[in-house]
């Protein structure tokens, strides 16, 4: 999709400073979250989500996020994203220099108006005012723009989520200025089946070129098999956080994310390039488990270690991806 993709075959986007540490309870220092940043980006990252432009007053974790992006933004080859959840946001996100602004939106009504307080149609004019002012910069200046469609797999609070209901609001997403859309699974509620009928039916409205990545959750332990769905029907960015740090507040022992270290250990064993150095990967743990020694970081990869005669995907003689 973007010039990142370069000589690999998923991109692997890190989203652990974003999703992980909005869930935890301390917040880490900003130069913790360089640190962390900078170490990912030099075991092969290639994208990292750095945090979000929220109120500080919602979310003290994130208030530092402006910081957080100018750092990024001197690693050379790191496509450097931030979430935003609004126009304010993403004004900031401008101006803060960000590649890459992703704006949730959730698929469930009922959802949205608890989260963030806005209907469909209130969201869908704050997405049209973020496109129109990103159009108004000059073209190098411009940051890719996604709507995530949050709680596309089902809802805590209206329980299955209508596929046509996704499609339809994906549609009415990109008439209203994105450039893509993503399939976000919020809740944890994904089945492989349904990874591949909702991702195909997305797919058949809008073009397979406007649906690439997927945010999926380990919430109930189908995060892998969810993203081994995605990634055999051709999606090529998903999302993780390293130790699947986050968790998740409904479900004690479960992860939050994907956890990015057993991810590239089945893409690589798969044959998919990443581009990531696993070994370089596992010892980033060190800086999380230093700075937030509170927090559970789960992952079996690095518990278990790599298997004997391991070989990444770009060194593999055999087993390389036909894909
Ligand atoms: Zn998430």
């Amino acid at each position: 999709m973007t010039a990142n993709m370069e000589h690999i075959d998923v991109l692997v986007s890190e989203v652990g400073p974003r999703d992980g540490l909005q869930m935890t309870k301390r917040v880490m220092a900003t130069a913790a979250k360089q640190a962390w940043i900078s170490a990912e980006a030099a075991a092969g990252v290639r994208e990292i989500e750095v945090g979000s432009f929220v109120p500080a007053t919602v979310l003290p974790q994130m208030a530092d996020t402006a910081e957080v992006v100018a750092h990024a933004l001197r690693i050379e080859g790191l496509t450097v994203a931030a979430l935003v959840p609004n126009y304010v946001g993403a004004e900031r996100a401008i101006a803060a220099g960000v590649h890459k602004i992703t704006i949730p939106v959730s698929a469930s009504e009922t959802h949205s108006l608890r989260n963030v307080n806005r209907t469909h149609e209130q969201m869908l004019r704050e997405v049209r005012r973020i496109a129109e002012r990103i159009r108004a910069l000059p073209p190098h200046r411009r940051p890719g723009f996604e709507a995530g469609l949050s709680t596309a797999f089902g809802c805590t609070l209206e329980g299955p989520v209508p596929q046509d209901r996704v499609v339809a609001l994906a549609e009415a997403l990109l008439e209203a200025g994105c450039d893509e859309v993503g399939l976000s699974d919020t809740t944890g509620y994904a089945n492989p089946r349904q990874v591949r009928s909702l991702t195909l039916a997305v797919w058949r409205a809008v073009g397979q070129s406007k649906l690439s990545g997927i945010h999926l959750h380990n919430t109930r332990g189908l995060g892998l098999a969810n993203v081994l769905a995605a990634v055999d029907l051709g999606l090529t960015t998903v999302d993780a956080s390293l130790g699947g740090l986050g968790g998740c507040p409904f479900a004690p022992g479960a992860s939050g994310n994907v956890v990015t270290e057993d991810l590239v250990f089945m893409l690589e064993s798969m044959g998919l390039r990443t581009g990531i150095d696993l070994d370089a990967l596992c010892r980033v743990r060190e800086i999380l488990k230093q700075e937030l020694p509170d927090e559970p970081l789960y992952g079996m990869t690095p518990q278990a270690g790599l298997p004997k005669g391991f070989s990444p995907a770009a060194l593999a003689q055999t087993g390389g991806s036909e894909a």
